[in-house]
């Protein structure tokens, strides 16, 4: 005889059934909205370069290639916005790799100073151009603390995080690293600035894609919108976690971490 169910415990297993289906819908919804979101501001990101540089080609082909002076400025200015085109290129390229999980993290045992030294040194010449200065925080120098990840994609997060530090820096700004070893597993990394900071509504959302507190200044700045985003894709993608604090006026930190090195 096959076991009985009362009707007690199949009514429980429908309304569990009906909750996991609405759960299941709400979650489709969800990644609908997200999806919808995502090629309407693509759309509009991509609209802003190709007209400005329909425009500037159509002014010179209506005649404004006589003027070798006009002529200059225009070309320049539709590169400046190719070169817009071809980095927000980049960055989609990168954050559909990631999440589509095809780009497999190649993890090695490696000392995170030295890679922070190196990625200042990439970034030198344009912080020395917005005066700002990169260091080590005292004390953080050594010892020399080894952690275990995928080196390239961390040189990734660095230079994301420390060229958005030069570009909502101040004038003869400053950045510090700073490096913790919170509990013998993981390291705490933190990127300090005291550039323009972050109002507090809008901290929740800075790792999402496209999201700006100030669109004007971020394409200004030559910025795609996509970076925090593919910083927050890659630490995740580690396993390990990322935050910001920050004040208006006074500056920002951004911590993440990382698993500890063995040999
Ligand atoms: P963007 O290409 O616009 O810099 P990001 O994803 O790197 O895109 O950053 C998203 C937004 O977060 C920026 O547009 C800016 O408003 C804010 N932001 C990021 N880093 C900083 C920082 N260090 N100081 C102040 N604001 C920042």
């Amino acid at each position: 005889v096959l076991p009985q169910k009362s009707i007690e415990e199949v009514s429980k297993d429908v309304e569990k059934w009906a909750i996991q289906k609405r759960e299941e819908i709400a979650s489709l919804q969800r990644n609908e909205k997200f999806r919808k979101e995502f090629l309407l501001n693509l759309a509009h990101e991509l609209k802003t370069p190709v007209f400005a540089i329909q425009g500037y080609i159509h002014t010179l082909l209506d005649g404004a290639l006589e003027d070798p002076e006009v002529n200059k400025t225009f070309l320049r200015n539709a590169t400046k916005n190719i070169d817009r085109l071809c980095r927000l290129i980049d960055d989609l390229d990168e954050i559909s790799r990631l999440e589509s999980g095809e780009n497999q993290l190649d993890p090695e045992v490696f000392v995170i100073q030295d890679l922070v030294r190196d990625v200042f040194d990439t970034l030198s010449l344009k912080a020395k151009n917005r005066g700002v200065r990169f260091s080590i925080k005292k004390g953080c120098e050594a010892p020399p603390l080894p952690v275990y990840a995928d080196k390239e994609k961390i040189r990734q997060v660095l230079i994301n995080l420390l060229d958005n530090s030069i570009k909502y820096g101040k004038h003869e700004g400053h950045t510090m690293a700073s490096f913790y070893n919170t509990d013998g597993q993981r390291i705490l990394v933190e990127l300090s600035d005291n550039g323009i900071g972050i109002p507090e509504e809008h901290l929740p959302r800075v790792f999402e894609r496209f999201y700006r507190t100030d669109k004007a200044r971020s394409r200004e700045a030559g910025g795609t919108g996509l970076g925090l985003a593919i910083v927050k894709h890659i630490i995740e993608a580690h396993g390990q976690t990322i935050n910001v604090r920050s004040k208006p006026d006074i500056g920002s930190t951004f911590g993440f971490t990382l698993k500890v090195g063995r040999e």
